[in-house]
């Protein structure tokens, strides 16, 4: 148990590091019966729960808004089984995702969801956030991988919720649907079986510029509309570009336009007949210039580039906000240009890398929180933004969550019923909000 200022000073930020709130005390299970152990004296502690991976959450997920425990699951480090025949493996969810990665491979498997923190982000968090990535525009998001999830509720008793067999076995499979997602207000997870997938035989890569928002917008569309069915479609604008190239990262992408990071995988001899026909596409919607590789170094250039564009945008300013709204693409040039009008308006610099397939925008609105009135210009620019997300039927996180970031948002979607009904699950679990409150919705407030 950690309670020293300067321990505790570790976890009062997520990746969202310019709101800060100190938990009372943190601590650390050693393993899963340890964390059971502990689940089961927190009522009479009285205190807030809140669970927590490697803290990458973009969303205010795991910080003690109302004080508490913080649960630190960094020891939960374990695969336990890997069946790659059967395509499925049980890990312990403080285990990380580029871990998980690096030890499936020699078994010519692996798990596709691939969010951009995968060196630090453990499943535990990616299953509470239903974490997306760049390669779910086919694969899908982790929902789509989860068979079955193992979770300790408040009173210590410990739930399974499917298995390796998926529906199959003798536990209520269709309820891990409430855990996954759940941003840690229903229980703490200790373990998942996760569903694999054979790794592609060979795998293209594409990268194509753009003089502006709306030709981009029209490759995107072509791609999508095509058979070929891209693994990953991302976008940097030219912000992103040009910081990938000022940095350590630079692999000499071409500056002051837009780029789009397109994959192809599969089969040897299908993606190679797919090369011509994605290229032909990406040319004929105005690229200025095409260039795609097979060859592993190039690939993992690109993709490292693209990757770290996140922890980049951290560097630029002492404080920056993430939005990670969905639209319909057919808006997403108009709601991009109005980002930066609305931003460029108020002297706030907004930088755009994001999922582009899957219309997951990321506006990164960079600014100094120390600064008198520069907190409140970018929470006026996420506001309007938002608006206009749900205007044009789009919604408020495609990966992220809610948080206690985006909370205050779920009225322009939600009305009164849909939020009662939301409400009733995590009262079920825990109607005093022990867990994580404040997270989600505003009211879930934990009154010890
Ligand atoms: C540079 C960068 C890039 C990113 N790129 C992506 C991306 O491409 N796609 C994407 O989806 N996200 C991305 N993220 C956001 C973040 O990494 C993901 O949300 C990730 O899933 C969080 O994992 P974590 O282990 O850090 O969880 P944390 O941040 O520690 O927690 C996230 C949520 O999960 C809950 N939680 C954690 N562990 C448990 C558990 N064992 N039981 C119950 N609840 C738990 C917490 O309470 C919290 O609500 C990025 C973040 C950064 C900083």
């Amino acid at each position: 148990m950690l309670t020293s200022a300067a321990q505790l000073a570790a976890y009062g930020a997520d990746g969202l590091g310019y709101k800060n709130y100190l938990p009372d005390a943190v601590v650390l299970p050693a393993d899963a019966e340890e964390l059971v152990r502990f689940m089961r004296g927190t009522k009479s502690l009285g205190l807030p729960v809140v669970m927590r991976g490697a803290g990458t959450s973009l969303s205010g997920g795991p910080v003690a808004v109302q004080g508490g425990i913080i649960v630190h699951t960094s020891a939960l480090r374990a695969v336990r089984e890997i069946n790659a025949e059967g395509f499925w493996c049980e890990v312990e969810s403080g285990v990380t995702l580029n871990d998980l990665d690096a030890i499936l491979k020699p078994h010519g498997v692996f798990y596709p969801p691939d969010p951009s923190s995968g060196p630090v982000c453990t499943l535990g968090g990616n299953v509470a956030s239903n974490a997306g990535g760049a390669h779910c525009f086919r694969y899908g998001v982790t929902s789509n991988y989860i068979l079955g999830v193992e979770a300790v509720l408040l009173d210590g008793s410990v739930h399974r919720f499917g298995g390796p067999a998926g529906g199959r076995g003798p536990w209520r499979e269709d309820w891990k649907r409430f855990m996954i997602g759940s941003e840690g207000t229903l229980a703490a997870f200790t373990r998942f079986w996760l569903r694999l997938l054979p790794l592609p035989e060979k795998v293209w890569t594409f990268r194509a510029t753009y003089p502006d928002l709306r030709t981009t917008e029209s490759a995107i569309h072509a791609l999508v509309a095509h058979s070929s069915y891209p693994a990953a479609i991302e976008m940097l604008d030219p912000r992103g570009v040009a910081m990938v190239e000022s940095s350590q990262m630079a692999c000499g992408l071409p500056e002051g336009s837009f780029l789009l990071l397109v994959e192809i995988d599969g089969p040897a001899a299908l993606v190679d007949a797919r090369v011509a026909p994605v290229s032909e596409i990406l040319r004929q919607a105005g690229a200025l210039d095409v260039m795609f590789s097979e060859e592993d170094t190039i690939r993992k250039k690109l993709w490292k580039a693209r990757k770290a564009a996140g922890g980049l945008l951290g560097q630029l300013s002492p404080s920056y906000v993430v939005q990670d709204a969905v639209i319909p693409k057919r808006a997403l040039a108009e709601v991009l240009q109005l980002v930066y009008d609305e931003a460029d308006a108020a002297g706030i610099r907004a930088v755009n890398v994001f999922h582009a397939g899957d219309g997951n925008l990321h506006p990164n609105f960079l600014f100094d929180s120390r600064l008198p009135g520069d907190l409140e210009k970018v929470e006026r620019i996420s506001k309007r933004l938002m608006e206009r997300v749900i205007e044009v039927g789009g919604t408020l996180s495609g990966e992220h969550g809610i948080g206690n970031d985006k909370s205050g948002y779920m009225p322009l979607v939600f009305g009164p019923d849909s939020m009662r009904l939301q409400l009733a699950v995590p009262a079920a679990f825990n109607p005093a909000h022990q867990m994580n409150p404040l997270k989600v919705f505003d009211c879930r407030r934990f009154a010890s």
